[in-house]
């Protein structure tokens, strides 16, 4: 039957509740009878949603698709501010289950046809009197479409058990209003053809509910009870920057990328000072502005080191050092990470990838190329004004400074 609407019928009744969500940007979701969970896994690109719950009573079903849902690897490479979870249940939307209550929206899209008239009365106390959510989307199919499908006799699935005139789905939506304390919008998607519109209406009947104001009190009876009646299959927590380990992660990427292109420009200002003739003089202003702009970072912060005054060591690791509070000021990316800046050193602290220099004030980078350069500035006489040991003193209370 789909393929006779353009887009297919069930990509506009989804679409229709995806379009709602753009509009309500509700952050708890949840879709009862979410079968393969076609419409959970597109919701999921929502930034507003925090938690996304599906209920079918076919757990099979759930098992094979519930995969589906989990993170991708861009989901990784850039997590998400927001927290999103992810939950499947099975379980029967006639029982009760404390977990599901508090939903901003409930979606039943092509579901309740499903049940018998008796099991969509318990539905309808389930869902409007117990979980109570802010608003809640029923779709059903519209009998009243389906004489304009004449090679079809009887009704659209072989599971239904009833389809519904748009004036019995009216009666059964406006007596749900009246117990629950709800108010119904009524509309559909699957247009019939021109000028059949009042005849037949919708392919799929739609009623958009919302909670009345005040009427949630009603549902606080239910609310000794701690029922959980439904069976968890899957949750998921999405990558977010929320987890510590992950904020940690993608943090140190932007540092060592971040120090890594400073070093690249102090180099080549530096390189562009001593030589202004080749045309890199106005990089080396600009290089010079960085230090600069921050009054408490001497020019000689953002420096190389080759360890000589530090350790006397054999081994002669050379290093350019930037300071923390110079990233901090550069880079506006490790600044919406970092929070603050001693809590952008804590976090860089204990991680391999990173080294700080002794007072934890700025990270060291060690540079081949530089180190090639300045071999050849050793040559020709230059290092000795250029190389000074990482002399970065201590600063008393730095990054309150900054
Ligand atoms: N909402 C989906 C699928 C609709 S088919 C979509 O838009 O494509 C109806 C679904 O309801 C089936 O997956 C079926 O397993 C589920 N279902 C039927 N009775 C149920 C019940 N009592 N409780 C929960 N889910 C039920």
């Amino acid at each position: 039957m789909d393929p006779i609407f353009s887009p297919p019928l069930h990509r506009q009744r989804h679409q229709f509740v995806i379009d709602f969500v753009k509009r309500n940007k509700p952050q708890k979701v949840l879709d009862l009878g979410c079968s393969e969970c076609t419409l959970l896994k597109q919701l999921r690109f929502h930034r507003e949603m925090q938690l996304l719950v599906g209920l079918d009573i076919d757990g099979a079903t759930l098992k094979k698709k519930m995969h589906g849902l989990a993170p991708m690897s861009t989901d990784y490479l850039q997590p998400s501010d927001d927290q999103l979870r992810i939950e499947l249940y099975q379980g029967s939307v006639t029982q009760r289950d404390a977990r599901l209550r508090g939903f901003d929206l409930v979606t039943s899209i092509e579901l309740i046809e499903h049940l018998t008239l008796a099991d969509v009365d318990r539905f309808s106390e389930v869902v409007f009197g117990y979980m109570a959510p802010v608003a809640v989307i029923v779709s059903t199919p519209n009998y009243e479409f389906n004489h304009l499908f004449p090679e079809r006799t009887g009704y659209r699935h072989h599971d239904h058990k009833f389809e519904w005139s748009r004036a019995e789905f009216k009666s059964w939506a406006l007596k749900v209003c009246l117990d629950y304390g709800y108010e119904v919008e009524f509309t559909g998607v699957g247009d019939p053809p021109a000028g059949q519109e009042e005849r037949v209406g919708f392919c799929s009947q739609i009623g958009v509910f919302r909670r009345l104001r005040g009427r949630a009190v009603c549902n606080m009876l239910f609310c000794d009870e701690d029922e959980f009646s439904y069976t968890l299959l899957y949750s998921k927590n999405y990558p977010s920057l929320h987890d510590n380990k992950i904020l940690q992660r993608v943090l140190v990427t932007e540092v060592l990328s971040g120090a890594e292109t400073l070093r690249r420009k102090w180099a080549e200002e530096t390189t562009g000072d001593r030589d202004a003739a080749d045309g890199r003089a106005e990089a080396c202003g600009a290089a010079m502005r960085i230090l600069a702009e921050h009054p408490e970072v001497e020019d000689g912060e953002l420096s190389w080191t080759d360890g000589r005054g530090q350790q006397e060591s054999c081994e002669l690791r050379r290093c350019v050092s930037v300071p923390l509070a110079v990233l901090w000021s550069r880079c506006p990316k490790v600044r919406g990470l970092g929070g603050s800046l001693s809590n952008l050193r804590q976090l860089l602290m204990d991680h391999p990838d990173v080294t700080l220099s002794q007072d934890g004030s700025a990270v060291l980078l060690n540079d081949q190329e530089q180190e090639e350069e300045h071999d050849e500035l050793e040559d020709s006489g230059y290092a000795e004004a250029r190389v000074c040991s990482l002399s970065v003193e201590p600063e008393e209370n730095w990054d309150a400074n900054v």
